[in-house]
């Protein structure tokens, strides 16, 4: 099957009980047993819901993995990744990484004793001194958020291999219709499923996807047992807006090409940051491992001028200034006080992440419309 047709039918069925094309959206808690035991496969909604069931088949089958296990955010699906883990043991991170994530390893997972690298995975020849015996999971973000740089997930998967460790790679910017990691030698695809999955900006989601039996099993058990599951409603929200991501996406593309050449001209930006462009410093990687190039870019304004990139962000009037992307309306932001505002401003800056920096989520919208948007509110 093609992507379009996964994305549409991929490990779903009609309805057993009544024939509805739609799978059903299954409020309940908990499921009837005829004696003590004999169910029909559900027994608990935090251990398995049809409606979340489904959900995960279909993003197994986008994703070419075997399971796919769902959470009640992204953040909740890397929490679970990383209780794979041990006191002692170490992990090796993209250094451009969502908020998020940075905070997550630092401020909670630190102490519990598990050590993090952030670092420049541009080039894993360089890298070897970061590994060692307690080395138990690379982390790669690809694109990473909110800089743009492409990492070559083969590489990656070359580098775990020799150290005898995972990889997971945090697949949200690029959706399973640009990139399936699984494809190139990961072990854990990670998404924020509240970005392109979902695509409607109306749900918080996560999932994890992988081939490894015994790791499922592993990961199925810290779902149940830690319980961060995400509900039945929200499940079939996502599982309706997977069915047309292969048509958003087309359009997320087709308007981010028409939008970063736009910026690239336009005398009030200085650099912009989209793997499309043929300089990019990563072009060659992100033509090889992904179909199309995404509606995610950052752009600076000239002499780096703070100011600048703050009117810019108030004036915009189509798009709009919010936290959050991949939805089908288009979206701006400042990184340095929204989203990367839990990362102190020295290690930002290292990274890339400037003042003056401007992140867009480009929509669906008409192209001649976000056009002039940006047109106007760079003027001002
Ligand atoms: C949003 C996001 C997350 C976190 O996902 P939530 O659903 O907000 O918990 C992780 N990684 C990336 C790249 C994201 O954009």
């Amino acid at each position: 099957m093609k992507f379009g047709t996964k994305a549409i039918h991929g490990g779903l069925s009609h309805d057993a009980a009544t024939g509805a094309i739609m799978t059903p959206i299954y409020q309940t808690s908990t499921y009837a047993q005829s004696e003590p035991g004999a169910h029909k496969g559900y027994e608990y909604s935090r251990t398995q819901n049809p409606t979340r069931h489904a959900l995960e088949k279909n993003l197994a089958s986008i994703e070419n993995g075997k399971h796919g296990l769902c959470f009640g955010s992204g953040l909740a699906a890397i929490d679970a990744v990383i209780k794979l883990l041990n006191p002692g043991d170490e992990v090796i991170s993209t250094s451009d990484l969502y908020g998020g994530t940075y905070r997550i390893y630092t401020q909670i997972f630190e102490k519990y004793g598990i050590k993090f690298h952030f670092t420049d995975m541009s080039n894993f020849d360089n890298l070897d001194h970061l590994a060692n015996e307690n080395t138990k999971l690379i982390w790669v973000e690809t694109p990473t958020n909110p800089m743009l740089n492409i990492i070559d997930i083969e590489a990656a998967a070359a580098f775990a291999k020799k150290h005898n460790c995972l990889l997971g790679v945090d697949n949200t910017f690029a959706s399973p219709y640009l990139q399936n990691p699984l494809d190139m030698g990961a072990d854990i695809v990670m998404h924020s499923a509240t970005k392109y999955l979902g695509g409607h900006s109306d749900v918080v989601m996560g999932a994890l996807i992988l081939n490894n039996d015994g790791l499922a099993e592993q990961l199925y058990f810290i779902q149940n047992s830690s319980g961060a599951v995400c509900g039945p409603m929200d499940s079939f929200l996502v599982l309706r807006g997977i069915k047309t991501l292969h048509l958003r996406m087309q359009r997320h593309c087709e308007n981010g090409k028409k939008v970063a050449e736009f910026l690239q001209a336009h005398p009030v930006v200085d650099k912009v940051y989209w793997p499309g462009f043929s300089d990019h410093p990563n072009h060659y990687v992100a033509k090889k491992q992904m179909r199309d190039f995404g509606g995610m870019m950052s752009f600076t304004t000239v002499d780096d001028n703070f100011e600048k990139a703050k009117r810019f962000v108030s004036n915009v009037k189509v798009f709009v200034l919010a936290e959050s992307l991949g939805g089908v309306e288009s979206l701006c932001g400042h990184p340095a006080s929204m989203t990367h505002a839990a990362i102190p401003k020295e290690e930002r800056e290292k990274t890339g992440v400037k003042d003056s920096l401007v992140r867009l989520s480009v929509g669906v919208e008409n192209i001649d419309d976000l056009l002039d948007d940006l047109a106007q509110a760079l003027e001002v």
